[in-house]
């Protein structure tokens, strides 16, 4: 059976990933990890991990039904986690709606047989990749800010040695006042 490897997430505006990405160059030593391209810096809502066509034909119908408010995203945290060398960016106070849209996907999918971590949902957008073992975190007091409209689909794709995402479908979620 083919399978792909999947995950739900939010996407960031293009312009967002690029300012992150000259942020990041100006905020971190060139040593403290392997960047994550511009084109790839976004937030995981939920893994699946190889689904195969009925699995991800299942799940997608569910994402479309989704009723869910959208909100807006502050960046203002910043973080390392030594064990899987990941530097990431979060929220010091993440927003009631990615919760409640992220504990959602994460059930539908666990489910559907997709296995969820057991450990606590802690949104972030991953900035560098085999990072040092010390890191020098830039202070708090930055923002980067967008308000998040939709979420979507992606496979996870190795092509030469490259990681790239396909988004294969997009879902809005609800604009305030509707
Ligand atoms: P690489 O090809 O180097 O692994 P990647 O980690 O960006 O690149 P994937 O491993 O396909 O690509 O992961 C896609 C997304 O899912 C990333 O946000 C990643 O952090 C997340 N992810 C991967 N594996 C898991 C997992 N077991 N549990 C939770 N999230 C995961
Ligand atoms: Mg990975």
């Amino acid at each position: 059976m083919a399978t792909q490897r999947l995950f739900f997430a939010l996407e960031l505006p293009a312009p967002l990933q690029q300012q992150l990405v000259q942020w990041r160059a100006d905020n971190f030593a060139a040593e403290a990890g392997k960047p994550v391209e511009a084109a790839n810096l976004h937030l995981t809502l939920a893994f699946l991990g190889e689904v195969g066509d009925e699995t991800s034909r299942k799940l997608q119908l569910l994402a479309s039904r989704i009723v869910q408010p959208g909100f807006a995203l502050d960046l203002d945290d910043a973080g390392h986690w030594p064990r899987p060398g990941v530097v990431w960016l979060g929220c010091q106070r993440a927003p009631r709606g990615l919760l409640q849209l992220a504990s959602l996907l994460r059930a539908q999918a666990a489910r559907h047989g997709c296995a969820q971590s057991a450990q606590p949902f802690h949104p972030h957008v991953t900035l560098l990749r085999h990072a040092a073992s010390q890191v020098a975190l830039p202070a708090r007091g930055f923002h980067w800010r967008t308000d998040i409209h939709h979420f979507a689909l992606f496979a996870s794709n190795v092509t030469r040695g490259r990681t790239r995402y396909q988004a294969l479908a997009r879902w809005p979620l609800l604009s305030s006042g509707e």
